[in-house]
């Protein structure tokens, strides 16, 4: 590929490397490799972990006014690459041109608002409570950090992790996923072309995501591991980060409900339901997975959402005027048909699609009167499929709602201001969209609760993530 960003190298101490043993990263719309990448070892994230503390002692002591130069820089180089960033992203996720476009943007609004909200690290002075002392705190940052991140927001999965963390003075050895690297290793070159110093952000790219997640999680040179993607693998890390008492930041799996009550506005729901479900093909963590709908408008919402799934454009992300991709893998692909072929078993009905097309592609689906016992309310189903259950009270909707292990993204819709109030305090979620869709914003806090994650990424509470707290006690005489 012609792209002075897409770089089939991995990067270590400011170097981009070669290895003899390579993998290869497959393009999910056509099935065809894009590129190779070094498939490094154990040994290999050793050296970048060595790199990283290395440099933690000069970029930690670099004033925080200079780290915030360097990272502003960041954020103007990502916006002058922002078509080559997109099309490197498409090809290797599928998605959509225009989402691509849009992630750049979005990636990029953290390296933005971090470069501002680090000259914000405020300490505090404390009331002393006896005479003789004077108390403060200070803020440090944690020292290296690891992070581990997932395919389907190939660059801001990666931002959100690495602008707070590099504005805070720590530094950073990146393990992004193997079916979309070339976006990280994009971003690896223009954090050189900002002047961040070597050593600071490393790439290792590599098959063993296993056996480089291990070391990761238990190396001490390592004091935190931040990770985004399953469950499963955030479970396994977490076990590996206790050997050595590291902090954890863990942005999980989801299974978000999306409730419509019969005081909603309907069109805005379908609307909504549109945004929240079919962006990436379904594959976000935050995408609706069961939609709850009132007995008293479930056929209208159910009619309009089908009519608006049958206007939307599946095909090759590069291709104009696409809005839904392929899946990202077969695997991804099988999962989707499990999920719908159970629903069916169970008594669902197909108002719209229900196959796979060819390739990874499925058609844009959906399902109505879903059984509460199908895999699709269970498991997150990442995929282009409506699964639409009914309900006839506020409490039962509550209740099915939160009858999870999960508890990252829920939506709602109602124009009662006091209903809203209620749902919106009994939802058991980290992020609630009200009368919207969408929730993801730079400066807000990004996360979930129960088995969707620990901490949360964006806003100022994202930084505090990659801080210490030190307390001063000053005797006077
Ligand atoms: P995944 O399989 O857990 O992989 C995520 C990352 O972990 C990849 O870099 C992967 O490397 C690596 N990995 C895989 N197995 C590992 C292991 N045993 N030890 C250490 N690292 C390992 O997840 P995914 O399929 O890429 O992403 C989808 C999941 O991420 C979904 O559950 C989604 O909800 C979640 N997600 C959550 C958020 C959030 O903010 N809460 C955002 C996006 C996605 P390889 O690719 O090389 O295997």
């Amino acid at each position: 590929m012609q792209h002075q960003l897409f770089i089939e190298q991995a990067y270590i101490n400011g170097k981009f490397i070669r290895s003899d043993k390579t993998f290869e990263v497959i393009n999910p719309s056509t099935g065809k490799a894009i590129g190779q990448l070094p498939d490094l070892t154990v040994a290999d994230a050793k050296k970048a972990i060595i790199a990283a503390d290395k440099a933690w002692k000069s970029w930690n002591s670099l004033p925080v006014g200079e780290r915030c130069i360097l990272v502003r820089k960041l954020y103007e180089l990502i916006l002058a690459h922002k078509e080559e960033l997109a099309r490197i992203m498409t090809l290797e996720s599928g998605k959509p041109l225009t989402e691509s476009l849009a992630e750049v943007d979005y990636g990029n609004s953290f390296v933005e608002w971090f470069s501002e909200e680090g000259k914000r690290m405020y300490g505090e002075t404390i009331p002393a409570l006896k005479s003789g002392i004077r108390l403060a705190t200070i803020k440090q940052s944690v020292g290296v950090i690891a992070a581990i991140t997932p395919w389907n927001f190939p660059l801001a999965m990666v931002t959100r992790k690495v602008a707070p963390a590099l504005v805070a003075g720590c530094t950073v050895i990146l393990k992004p996923a193997s079916q979309t690297p070339f976006t990280a290793l994009a971003l690896a070159r223009l954090t050189e072309e900002a002047g961040i110093p070597k050593g600071v952000f490393n790439v290792v790219t590599s098959k063993d995501s296993q056996g480089i997640g291990k070391e990761l999680a238990t190396n001490s040179l390592v004091r935190k591991i931040s990770f985004t993607g399953s469950t499963r693998v955030g479970q396994s890390l977490m076990e590996y980060a206790a050997s050595t008492i590291k902090r954890v930041s863990f942005e999980l799996g989801g299974n978000a409900p999306f409730l419509v009550f019969d005081d909603a506005d309907i069109d805005k729901a379908v609307s909504g339901a549109i945004a929240g479900k079919f962006r990436n093909s379904g594959q976000t963590c935050v995408a609706i997975n069961r939609f709850y709908v009132q007995d008293k408008v479930y056929k209208t919402f159910a009619d309009k959402l089908t009519s608006a799934v049958k206007s939307l454009k599946v095909g090759d992300g590069l291709k104009k005027g696409v809005q839904v991709g392929p899946l990202i893998n077969q695997a991804g692909l099988e999962k989707v048909q499990q999920h719908v072929q159970d629903a069916i078993d169970k008594g669902a009905t197909v108002q719209i699609g229900g196959k796979a097309i060819k390739g990874n592609f499925y058609e844009p689906t959906v399902l109505t009167d879903v059984n509460q016992g199908s895999l699709l309310a269970q498991e997150e189903t990442f995929g282009p499929v409506c699964a639409l259950f009914s309900f006839s009270t506020e409490e039962e909707a509550i209740h099915l709602a939160n009858d999870t292990p999960f508890g990252l993204a829920a939506y709602f819709y109602s124009e009662n201001i006091h209903r809203c109030h209620r749902i919106a305090d009994a939802l058991e979620a980290g992020m609630v969209g009200i009368n919207t869709g969408m929730v993801s914003n730079a400066s807000a806090p990004f996360g979930g609760i129960k088995q969707s994650g620990i901490g949360r990424e964006g806003s100022k509470y994202g930084l505090e993530e990659y801080l210490e707290i030190k307390y001063l006690c000053y005797g006077e005489e």
